[in-house]
């Protein structure tokens, strides 16, 4: 599967791709996050990225091109990928096509997260505030200016593609206003609806999810795993077949005890009342034979 992920800084677009990476078991693409690697690895790339990013510019065409075919290339994007701040650009995502049909590759889906741009600020502020408690090392471009710039430069240069792949029909607009997890599912939803990915695929953003889109990649022991999957329950399903068997035993010798007890109860009283009666009886007896004599 190969997607693009649309949206301005702070749609969520890296929070998304992540998920979906675990979910899917493809790779991530960030050009942001290459770029900023570049930067720190003072590569010939990361001096010509390096100020431009940090005024919230956008890098040139040409080495972003270059960057993401290269990466493309690698083996662990053969499964498929999420391009996350790629195409930026029409003129990128006119490279991106080209790129692809030289590489006999279809793109899946754009999916474009919408979001109020009143709520970017405060989000990019919450993303500074959360990173600066784990005691990771902040974006320089992740101030109110440079976000100002950033949200500026989508506007004007990211926001055609919109219309450039609702052309194509590519496009799937989600609503990035919802929680996290309400996203993903609708991204899901989506991918489903468009053919990209299959139902099984179906379930949470987490570990066995990913055991089984890695599953994907190798189908044969897929196969294996499932049939194993299907004969054989589950652990947690067994404890709970286990832990089911035992309480009902208990509330069996329960039911029998008390009925037990109640039965005792019930005789004690009954003995209990006849030996009243009888004495009764007896005593009315002996009281009639004293008044005869
Ligand atoms: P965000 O999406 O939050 O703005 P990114 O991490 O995607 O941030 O990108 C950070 C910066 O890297 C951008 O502001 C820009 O300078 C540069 N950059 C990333 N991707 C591209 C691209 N496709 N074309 C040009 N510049 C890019």
């Amino acid at each position: 599967m190969r997607i693009i992920l649309l949206g301005p800084p702070g749609s969520g677009k890296g929070t998304q791709a992540q998920l979906l990476v675990q979910r899917y078991g493809i790779v991530q693409l960030s050009t942001g996050e290459m770029l900023r690697a570049a930067v720190a690895a003072g590569t010939p790339v990361g001096l010509k990225a390096k100020e431009i990013m940090a005024s919230g510019g956008l890098v040139p065409d040409e080495v972003v091109v270059g960057i993401i075919s290269d990466r493309i290339d690698q083996p662990d994007a053969k499964n498929g990928f999420i391009l996350d701040g790629f195409p930026r650009t029409v003129p990128q995502a006119e490279a991106l096509d080209d790129l692809l049909k030289h590489k006999h590759l279809k793109l899946d889906a754009v999916v474009e997260l919408r979001v109020n741009e009143s709520a970017l600020l405060s989000r990019v502020e919450t993303r500074v505030a959360q990173m600066r408690e784990r005691g990771e090392e902040v974006r320089v471009d992740d101030t109110p200016e440079v976000l100002t710039k950033r949200l500026a430069s989508y506007r004007s240069q990211t926001e055609p593609l919109i219309h450039y792949y609702s052309e194509r029909r590519k496009l799937s607009t989600i609503d990035g206003m919802m929680a996290i997890d309400e996203v993903t599912r609708a991204i899901h939803r989506q991918l489903l609806a468009l053919g990209a990915v299959e139902p099984k695929t179906h379930g949470k953003a987490h570990g066995k999810t990913h055991a089984r889109s890695a599953a994907k990649a190798a189908p044969a022991k897929k196969g294996a795993k499932k049939s194993r999957a299907a004969k054989k329950p589950t652990k947690t399903a067994k404890k709970a077949a286990k832990s089911a068997k035992k309480a009902a035993k208990k509330a069996v010798k329960g039911a029998k005890k008390a009925t037990k007890k109640t039965a005792k109860k019930t005789a004690k009283k009954t003995t209990r009342k006849a030996v009243k009666k009888g004495a009764k009886k007896a005593a009315k007896k002996v009281t009639k034979k004293r008044a005869k004599r």
